[in-house]
């Protein structure tokens, strides 16, 4: 808090996004500028941009516009780490700095005049604000196809997480604070906000089309996302496959007994294509529970190596580096 006024600082990650870059920080700027202005924030508030390990020109923008102007600050971290590492690095990073912190991509799609809205909402009590999309018009019907199943398939697995929410969100510092507690490696930040906890409210924007680029997010990506969020913060697969096991064994107890009646009474006939269909299915779910299970385990071992979830290379515009070797 400064002079009474609110220290917002916002974290943009970037990942390749010199087309995106000197077209958004100028939108970023206009809303920041404008909040200052309206005394929403004080001027103290700062856009951090986070260079995920990019190998085109972003670092070199970023570093451009914070010689243009104190608001722009950036960190990069030493190489690519993925979306979800890039926003914790800026989060972990400024939390000592403000009050609040609004995460939001860099492309354009959020509506940054939701920004306004939710920080009258931490005004008004609230410690996260989560951006959530009115609609999915912009998108196209696989995106939104994939995209709805997904949300569907979390809750169905017992994550909590806000429909249509994706990374667009105000926390408080003390939100912060405790988000910082929870060490995991496998981020999936959606679903370990509400874990947090504290005062939450909505506020609803349309998404707009990227600037500029492309999407970093393919189908392999979205499905390798989707499977770190269910598998790092549930574990109702394991369960199903039990459950399944379970009802598999049931089913070959009816099978033995029909054998064997069938045998008395002379009638076990070839019986080829059933056994080979019995048999295919067993090993189809034999394959898939121990992929599933796999999966786990490779989480624990990612956990139990307990590697820096990012590691910060390069910083520009941040006055004093308390944090500078704090990158854990
Ligand atoms: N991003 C990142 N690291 C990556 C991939 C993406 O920091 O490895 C950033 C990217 O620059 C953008 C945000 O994450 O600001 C969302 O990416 P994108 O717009 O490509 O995803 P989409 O909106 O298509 O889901
Ligand atoms: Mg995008």
């Amino acid at each position: 808090m400064k002079n009474n006024q609110v220290v917002l600082y916002i974290i943009v990650p970037c990942y390749n996004e010199e087309k995106v870059l000197p077209l958004s920080s100028g939108m970023f700027l206009d809303v920041l500028y404008e909040m200052i202005n309206d005394r929403d924030v004080s001027d103290e508030s700062r856009i951090l941009f986070v260079d995920d390990g990019s190998k085109d020109n972003t670092w070199n923008i970023i570093n451009e516009l914070s010689d243009k102007d104190d608001h722009f600050i950036g960190i990069a971290q030493s190489r690519n780490r993925g979306h979800q590492n890039a926003v914790l690095a800026g989060l972990m990073e400024s939390k000592d700095y403000c009050d609040i912190t609004i995460s939001i991509d860099c492309d354009g799609q959020d509506d940054i005049n939701a920004m306004k809205e939710m920080v009258e909402a931490y005004k008004s009590g609230a410690d996260v604000v989560y951006g959530v999309r009115k609609s999915r018009t912009t998108d196209t019907f696989f995106k939104r196809f994939t995209a709805q199943s997904f949300y569907h398939l979390l809750s169905w697995m017992g994550v909590e997480a806000i429909y249509n929410h994706a990374d667009y969100r105000l926390l408080s510092s003390r939100v912060l604070e405790a988000l910082s507690k929870f060490e995991e490696v496998n981020l999936f930040l959606r679903g370990m906000i509400p874990l947090v906890g504290f005062n939450s409210t909505c506020v609803y924007y349309d998404r707009n089309k990227r600037m500029a680029g492309e999407t970093h997010y393919p189908f392999h990506k979205m499905m390798s996302l989707a499977l770190d969020g269910i598998t790092s913060l549930s574990i109702k697969p394991i369960r199903f496959i039990t459950t399944m096991g379970f009802i598999v064994v049931l089913l070959s107890f009816v099978g033995i007994i029909w054998a064997i009646v069938g045998y008395f009474n002379h009638t076990t006939v070839q019986g080829w294509a059933s056994t080979t269909c019995v048999m295919c299915f067993v090993a189809g779910i034999q394959l898939l529970s121990i992929g599933i299970i796999g999966e786990y385990i490779g989480k624990i071992y990612l956990e139990v190596k307990h590697r820096p979830r990012y590691i910060i290379s390069d910083r520009v515009g941040i006055r004093d580096c308390k944090s500078l070797n704090d990158n854990k």
